[in-house]
């Protein structure tokens, strides 16, 4: 049984059967075929599926914003704000996706020549909780408009998003059996993977788990897109506005509670004005509302299940007991549901665990620094590679500062988000490919040339 729990009071709300070995066999065929002929479908007749995508995600917002937040503990006012860029999104793609799959012209010594981008075939999604209509749309829209099929594996404490995700997209007119989501174990998807009617594979979550996606895949030598863990540095230089970065500093660490691969998590300090910076840090904490998700006051409800707050909390203590000093909060919150403190750590350094792990949930690492060359090394002294900020009003070392720094993305001045109009992924162990944008549309296509004499 796959359970929907809400992790704000800890209750089942609903309870479903994983499908069968058989079910998921026909689900495939089914996707296969539909595939097949989807394929054939010029991209401006296939776009319109998602303007009307886009139209059910508003019509129904509250409705999806609910789901989201009485399954992971998202404050609703975060929940809508995620239909809706899930719509934008489609919208873009919809207005877009011709511009971005137009045949091109390559001169070479035929009399024509260039390429084609024709679709891969039915593509496997393996998606985490955290933004559970997200994650799934950024990767499905430009893929549907590209002419594949989709499979959803979603996380399994999200099967009521899952199935919401589904009838939405069929009631949007989506061709039968194109997309369909399956409720599995995360140990049938190696089945599926291997499976010769998936093409390739997109995984968003842990990049334990994508070390084993990409092994399994790469056995059946299917592209895979993998969007993976992060602990992106947030770096003030002296010069910056200080204000401006500490209430950017709250949001880029506290939105979605901490659980998000691009929230800031290792705030690089310049000495100078560390103290500062931390007390203006420490004011915009503590203004934070804890409390109901479905409350439109709450800024941080509760963390997304007990055991990753139990991770949490033992990456905290380590942390401490390793010497980095405790400024705020630090312990899980008494009572039902799985709510975290936020917390802030000080004068945490690159031996600490919550310098060296991803810290997903509510906590910020503060580090301090003296030179720019030092912010720069201690921003790369990292396994991940996703997004990172730099604060300062000298946007020259700024920019020399983005192209010395090992990320797929740096924001200056702004907190690191992704953006339907940019490409969005990482290096080193936060992953590879792209998402979004012109690039992430050929993601999953075969670029074809086209040769003729
Ligand atoms: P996971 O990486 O375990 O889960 C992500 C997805 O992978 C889920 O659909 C999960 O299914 C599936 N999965 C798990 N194990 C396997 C497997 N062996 N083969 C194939 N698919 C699998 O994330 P968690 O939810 O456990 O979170 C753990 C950590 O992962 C977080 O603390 C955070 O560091 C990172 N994470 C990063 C995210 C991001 O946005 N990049 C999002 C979520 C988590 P199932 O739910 O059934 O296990």
């Amino acid at each position: 049984m796959i359970k929907s729990i809400n992790p704000a009071t800890g209750d089942v709300i609903e309870s479903f059967k994983a499908h069968s070995a058989d079910e998921v066999d026909a689900i495939l065929g089914a996707a296969d075929r539909a595939q097949r002929s989807w394929r054939r479908v010029p991209v401006e007749k296939r776009v319109p599926l998602l303007t009307a995508i886009a139209r059910a995600l508003r019509a129904k917002k509250e409705e999806y914003a609910r789901l989201i937040t009485e399954e992971i503990g998202k404050p609703i006012t975060e929940s809508r704000g995620e239909i809706e860029k899930c719509a934008s999104t489609c919208d873009f793609y919809a207005a877009n996706a011709q511009t971005f799959l137009a045949d091109e012209r390559i001169v070479s010594n035929a009399t024509e020549s260039g390429v084609v981008f024709d679709p891969l075939g039915v593509v496997l999604a393996i998606m985490p909780w955290n933004y559970p209509f997200w994650q799934f749309v950024r990767f499905a829209a430009p893929a549907l408009a590209a002419g594949n099929g989709a499979i959803l594996k979603h996380a399994n404490n999200v099967p009521r998003c899952a199935l919401a995700i589904e009838a939405m997209i069929r009631e949007a007119g989506c061709p039968d059996g194109l997309m369909r989501t399956v409720l599995i174990d995360a140990s049938a998807v190696s089945g599926l993977i291997a499976d010769d009617r998936i093409a390739a594979v997109t995984l968003t979550g842990s990049t334990e788990v994508g070390q084993i996606v990409a092994a399994q895949a790469g056995k059946s030598l299917k592209k895979q897109v993998l969007e993976l863990g992060g602990s992106d540095p947030f770096i003030v230089l002296p010069d910056a506005d200080i204000a401006t970065a500490a209430a950017t500093a709250v949001k880029a660490r506290f939105v979605n509670v901490g659980q998000s691969c691009v929230n800031a998590k290792r705030f690089i300090v310049h000495d100078d004005i560390a103290d500062a910076f931390s007390d203006a840090f420490i004011t915009g904490i503590r203004a934070l509302k804890v409390g109901d998700p479905m409350d439109e006051a709450t800024q941080i409800g509760p963390m997304a299940r007990m055991n990753l707050r139990a991770n949490l909390h033992d990456q905290v203590t380590r942390s401490i007991a390793e010497g980095a000093v405790l400024v705020l909060g630090g312990t899980p919150i008494d009572g039902p549901g799985s709510y975290y403190a936020p917390t802030l750590l000080d004068r945490v350094t690159p031996e600490h665990t919550s310098f060296k792990e991803e810290l997903f949930g509510p906590v910020a690492s503060i580090i301090r620094y003296s030179s720019t060359e030092e912010a720069i090394a201690l921003a790369n002294n990292t396994e991940f590679g996703l997004g990172a900020s730099v604060w300062t009003t000298d946007l020259d070392l700024a920019r020399r500062m983005a192209r010395e720094i090992d990320a797929g993305a740096v924001f200056i001045n702004g907190m690191v988000a992704s953006d339907a109009r940019l490409p969005f992924g990482g290096i080193k162990k936060s992953g590879y490919g792209r998402e979004l944008g012109s690039y992430g549309i050929r993601e999953f296509t075969n670029m074809k040339t086209i040769w003729i004499g």
